[in-house]
């Protein structure tokens, strides 16, 4: 089923004059709007208008929660051993959809074939973490913690839960959540980006294909208002939000004030560090690769390189090195490096960060500005940019850019590219590039950023580990997927249990229970 719709979609793109319009997905199945209620979604690579996704607000969301309440609870008393089968099913039919929500990611969103892969498979580890969901929702049971007593702890689902998503993972971040949220008994409604909607529409009919049953999973697309009103739904009780700082915020504050459990994972600036001792092949690779994979669109991409000592003058040919050799082009198109900037909007706005940075004193060695595609020059395409010489006060320095420019800082020593780091007001990923081990370990110890790679550039963890940042980074109490993630989606009980031994009963006493 699911091929067939993708196929449609394909086919109807290409005949004259029509376009695919994208259908919200409540209660198990499509459900239609009118082309007025629709808004564009492009190609990057050329600018064309491919389909049209629905504009969705209150009426799509409070459908789609009843629908995901009215199925609540049939899910969570669904044995976890049946749960876990559809979970199974899930795992086997992403899995051989892979290529083709691979090629639906690079349409709308531009990243590369191979990458849009990557990040399908990143985002099964979770769903097939989520296959030992009987094992992974077990509780404690302390027997004997008074006499004849013993002590259980419940975990229990909260009911619908909700998933905000952003552009850039249109497969891996909603597959951060859903698995987890599903797995351990809730019903789910998700608001992805309206940019890239391509792989939404085939997750959610792979779950019906996996036999999930209707209402458990729901879609709903929208902006702004979409997302007021699952943050002011009085019957959603979670929320996972991926996204930019400032709307991470709005739904961290307001969420929480209506009661709700709320994590919101958002923007970052990730620094590496390079130490002199560092293997200088491999750390230009590394920082090529981090600050120009997905054409800088990632949130663990690494934009800045802390150069230590003289390793700056060093380091700076070998990028130079490397940029040369990277192809811009078409996602699909076999041997590009990077593909277009997802909107043409955030172009221009990556375009004005480099101006600024220019305006700013910064040296800009490689400009991408003046790049245009030979073969497609109505494409959202954007060189690769490197500075030299960018400082703490710059804003080039401060602000999350999203698009691929790297800057290289230059300081004298390791206390002070510490203290950068330690100072910057995002905390989402971090690197320390060297050959000294003991350095290494020292900067685990003392950096404070959550998630740390040593001479590993983009250091997201591995799927079944949680993921998240700190200080401007996330607004939550709780790191994403994992076991973080199961304590977010669940509300535990302590049950005190007492079955005395046949033909013993203690006397009434008044006095406040012991344990002893
Ligand atoms: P975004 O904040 O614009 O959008 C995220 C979600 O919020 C989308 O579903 C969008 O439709 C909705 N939204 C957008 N504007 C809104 C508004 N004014 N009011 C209510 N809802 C709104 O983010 P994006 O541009 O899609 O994604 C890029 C951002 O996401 C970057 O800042 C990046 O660092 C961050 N990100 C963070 C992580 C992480 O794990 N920390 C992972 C991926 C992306």
């Amino acid at each position: 089923m699911a091929s067939m719709v993708s196929n449609r979609s394909e086919r109807d793109a290409g005949a004259a004059g029509t376009l695919p319009v994208i259908s919200h997905w409540i209660d198990g199945r499509p459900v239609e709007v009118p082309p007025e209620q629709t808004g564009p979604v492009f190609d990057p690579s050329t600018g064309e208008i491919i389909a049209r996704v629905p504009r969705g607000g209150a009426a799509e969301v409070d459908a789609a929660v009843s629908a995901a309440r009215a199925a609540f609870p049939a899910w969570r008393d669904t044995p976890l051993i049946a749960r876990s089968q559809i979970f199974f099913a899930y795992r086997e039919l992403v899995w051989r959809h892979r290529e083709e929500m691979a090629r639906l990611i690079t349409r709308d969103h531009g990243k590369t074939y191979p990458d849009a892969l990557g990040e399908v498979l990143r985002g099964l580890e979770t769903i097939e973490y989520a296959c030992g969901l009987p094992t992974l929702l077990a509780g404690m049971n302390t027997p004997n913690v008074a006499t004849n007593v013993d002590a259980l702890t419940l975990r229990q689902p909260l009911g619908v839960a909700a998933g905000i998503t952003p552009f850039n993972f249109p497969a891996m971040v909603p597959m951060w959540i859903y698995p987890i949220a599903l797995m351990t008994g809730n019903t789910f409604v998700w608001k992805p980006s309206s940019h890239t909607p391509g792989a939404t529409q085939l997750q959610a009919e792979l779950w019906t294909e996996a036999g999930l049953p209707d209402g458990v999973f729901n879609v709903v697309y929208g902006g702004r208002e979409a997302v007021a009103a699952i943050v002011e739904h009085p019957d959603i009780s979670a929320i996972q939000f991926v996204g930019s700082t400032p709307v991470g915020q709005y739904v961290y504050e307001t969420g929480t004030k209506r009661g709700k459990r709320v994590g919101a994972y958002t923007s970052a600036k990730n620094a590496m560090v390079v130490l002199p001792d560092a293997d200088l092949e491999l750390t230009a690779d590394a920082a090529v690769a981090s600050g120009y994979g997905s054409a800088g669109e990632r949130c663990m991409a690494q934009t800045l390189v802390i150069a230590v000592g003289d390793v700056g003058d060093r380091l700076l040919p070998l990028m130079l090195e490397r940029v040369a050799s990277l192809k811009v082009g078409p996602g699909m198109e076999p041997g590009v490096d990077m593909g277009p900037i997802y909107s043409a909007e955030h172009r221009a706005s990556v375009i004005g960060w480099i101006d600024r940075g220019v305006a700013e004193g910064a040296k800009l060695v490689v400009d991408g500005r003046p790049f245009v595609h030979p073969t497609s020059p109505d494409g959202f395409f954007l060189g690769v940019s490197l500075f030299d010489h960018v400082t703490p006060e710059m804003a080039i320095y401060r602000e999350e850019i999203f698009g691929p420019v790297l800057g290289i800082v230059r300081t004298s020593t390791y206390d002070e590219a510490l203290a950068l780091i330690n100072g910057h007001r995002y905390a989402n990923g971090t690197a320390i590039f060297t050959t000294d081990g003991g350095a290494a370990r020292r900067f685990q110890l003392e950096v404070d950023v959550p998630m740390i790679g040593v001479n590993v550039p983009i250091p997201v963890p591995a799927g079944y580990l949680s993921f998240g940042g700190a200080k401007a980074s996330a607004l939550a109490d709780l790191q994403m997927r994992g076991e973080d993630s199961i304590r977010f989606f669940t509300k535990q009980k302590e049950v005190t249990v007492r079955w005395p031994e046949p033909g013993r009963r203690a006397a009434l006493s008044l006095v406040f229970p012991g344990n002893r």
